[in-house]
C-alpha cells in the first residue's frame, strides 16, 4: 500500500532509485524462497522415493580454515581426517571450526583446551559428514569434567550423556580421550553421546532435513528388517560382537552400533553385511575404510 502510494507521488530520482531498489530486493528474496522451497520438495521426494542421496553435501560460500595447531590436533586424534583427500579436509575443517564458534564450552573443575573443543567438535563432523545437516542445534554447549561426574538426572555417575533440557553434551574428558587412545575396542564416549543427540535432532527437524529424512529412514529399515528376520536378531543378541548394552532400547541401539561401526568397520562388514550396508547408507559414509 506504500509502494503504491508512493508510486502515484513525484519521486525524485534518488527516490525513484531506492523504489525500484526495495521492489528488486523483494522479488529476488521471494524468487530465492520459491527456489529454495522447491529444491527442498525435490530433493526430499527423490530420498523418500528413489535413493537415499543428497542432490549435493559440500558447499560453502567462504570456507573458514582452522589454525595450525588446531589442525595438528586433528591429525593426532582423528585418522578418520587424515585418510581424507585435500578438497575433503578442507570441509572437514570448515565444519570443525563452525561448531567451535557457535558452542558453548564449559569446563567444571578443569580448564578448557583447544584439545577438548577440536576433539569433540571433530567428533560430530566426522559422524555427519556424509550428510548435510551437521548444525546439530540440539547441542548448544559442551560441558567437560575431568573424569566421572555425578549425574542428579538418575543419580549415578556418569561417563557422558546427552542433557535434551539443557540442550548439552557432559563429558568425562578422561573417558572421551581412552575412547580415541583404543581405537578398535568398539568403545568411544563421544562418538556414543554424539549419536544420541543427532538421533534426538533429527527427529525433531525430520519433515524439512532430507539428511534426516537418509538417517532416520535407513533406521526405520534397519529395526523392520531386524524384526523380520529373527534369526539375525538371534545371532547378533548371542553374539560377542556388539555388546549387550545396545538391547536396552532403541536409541542405546542405534547409539552402540553407530559406535561399533566406526570402530570396527571391517569386522562388522564380515559379521552383520546387511546391517553393515544400513549403517552406511544411513551416515552416507562413502569414505576410505568402510
Ligand atoms: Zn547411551
Amino acid at each position: 500500500m506504500i509502494l503504491i502510494l508512493l508510486e502515484k507521488e513525484e519521486l525524485s530520482p534518488i527516490g525513484q532509485f531506492i523504489y525500484f531498489s526495495v521492489i528488486i530486493f523483494l522479488v529476488a528474496l521471494i524468487v530465492i524462497f520459491i527456489l529454495y522451497k522447491l529444491f527442498n520438495f525435490f530433493e526430499m521426494a527423490y530420498v523418500e522415493y528413489f535413493n537415499k542421496k543428497l542432490f549435493y553435501n559440500h558447499k560453502y560460500i567462504k570456507k573458514k580454515k582452522l589454525p595450525k595447531d588446531q589442525k595438528s590436533i586433528l591429525r593426532q586424534y582423528i585418522n578418520f581426517y587424515n585418510r581424507l583427500s585435500s578438497k575433503h579436509k578442507s570441509y572437514f575443517e570448515h565444519r570443525v571450526k563452525q561448531f567451535i564458534k557457535t558452542t558453548e564450552f564449559i569446563g567444571k573443575d578443569i580448564t578448557v583446551t583447544d584439545e577438548m573443543k577440536v576433539v569433540t567438535a571433530a567428533t560430530l563432523v566426522k559422524l555427519t559428514f556424509g550428510l548435510r545437516d551437521y548444525n546439530i542445534s540440539l547441542v548448544e554447549r559442551v560441558i567437560f569434567y575431568p573424569e566421572a561426574f555425578y549425574s542428579t538426572t538418575n543419580k549415578t555417575y556418569h561417563k557422558g550423556e546427552f542433557n535434551l533440557g539443557y540442550k548439552a553434551l557432559v563429558f568425562s574428558w578422561k573417558d572421551v580421550k581412552h575412547g580415541y587412545e583404543i581405537e578398535d575396542d568398539n568403545l568411544n564416549l563421544a562418538i556414543h553421546e554424539f549419536i544420541h543427540a543427532i538421533h534426538f535432532y533429527y527427529m525433531s527437524v525430520r519433515k524439512r532435513s532430507t539428511s534426516a529424512a537418509i538417517f532416520l529412514n535407513s533406521y526405520y529399515e534397519l529395526t523392520e528388517d531386524l524384526d523380520k528376520d529373527s534369526k539375525l536378531k538371534k545371532e547378533l543378541i548371542t553374539s560377542d560382537y556388539v555388546r549387550e548394552y545396545a538391547f536396552t532400547n532403541q536409541y542405546e541401539f542405534l547409539a552402540v552400533f553407530v559406535e561399533t561401526f566406526i570402530e570396527t568397520p571391517h569386522e562388522f562388514r564380515t559379521q552383520f553385511p546387511t546391517i553393515y550396508t544400513k549403517i552406511k547408507t544411513m551416515l552416507n559414509f562413502n569414505f576410505s575404510g568402510y
